[in-house]
């Protein structure tokens, strides 16, 4: 069996109206061929239950990029908790050092929605956060390497992405991919292929670790680099960007 993972925004989302319409043949296809359909992204699970919900699928979804799954079958509640436990691990830190670093549970939802030009409802939904922390942080770069040490004693990590510093247990979009493929092969007798769709160096792990990869065009970004697995054959690129591209590529997939 077949099992797709695709990322958000730029990849299954138009980067700039953040519509899927352009994909609805290839998410009918998948419906029709009960393909599960997972979708992963930085984004929290309150922020991607409505667009489960329009797209009209209820399969485990890699949220807070890969910091959690949620909605797996057999339910994991071994992933409980994990954002009090980041939060108690700032309050409990030296002062000397948490100063430096504030958050998203630290700021109101007038304050994300500031920092992230996102509306006042979306900074409310992505305020509701289970996984992992995304924030700022204002210290020396001594400073902020003590800071990860002290979180990597306690099993999380610290990412610097794009525009946040975000603390989060030592997983990733990939390794979510990987354990929810083999929850699927433990119900099922067919191997799983996965199929994964993205557009940007966060999703380059799943890209490089799915059997089958597909660079969605993303004109807004830099080109992604040349792998060994795309040179192999492993992982093609959209010529169209954005859900244009993912439905171009699905619908090639599986007709
Ligand atoms: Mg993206």
């Amino acid at each position: 069996m077949h099992i797709v993972f695709t990322d958000l925004d730029g990849t299954l989302l138009d980067h700039e109206t953040y519509s899927f319409e352009p994909a609805r043949p290839a998410l009918e296809r998948l419906k029709m061929l009960e393909i599960p359909l997972v979708l992963a992204s930085s984004k929290t699970e309150a922020e991607m239950r409505p667009l489960a919900a329009a797209i009209g699928i209820d399969y485990p979804m890699i949220v807070e990029n890969g910091a959690g799954i949620v909605n797996m079958p057999d339910g994991n509640t071994e992933q409980d908790g994990v954002y009090d436990r980041l939060r108690g691990l700032l309050a409990a830190m030296d002062p000397a050092l948490s100063r430096h670093y504030q958050g998203f549970g630290d700021w109101s939802d007038e304050d994300v929605a500031d920092k992230t030009g996102m509306t006042l409802a979306n900074a409310c939904l992505a305020r509701k956060r289970r996984f992992s922390e995304p924030g700022l942080w204002s210290g020396s770069e001594e400073e902020r390497e003590a800071f990860a040490a002290v979180l990597e004693e306690h099993g999380f990590q610290a990412v610097q992405g794009g525009r946040f510093f975000t603390l989060m247990p030592k997983t990733s979009k990939a390794e979510a991919m990987a354990r929810i493929a083999k929850s699927y092969t433990g119900q099922s007798d067919a191997s799983v292929v996965t199929v994964a769709l993205g557009d940007a160096p966060n999703d380059a792990a799943m890209l490089e670790q799915a059997d089958i990869g597909f660079i969605i065009a993303n004109p807004a970004h830099a080109e992604m680099p040349v792998s060994a697995r795309e040179k192999a054959g492993f992982i093609k690129r959209s010529s169209r960007p954005g859900p244009a591209g993912w439905n171009d590529m699905i619908l090639q997939l599986f007709t």
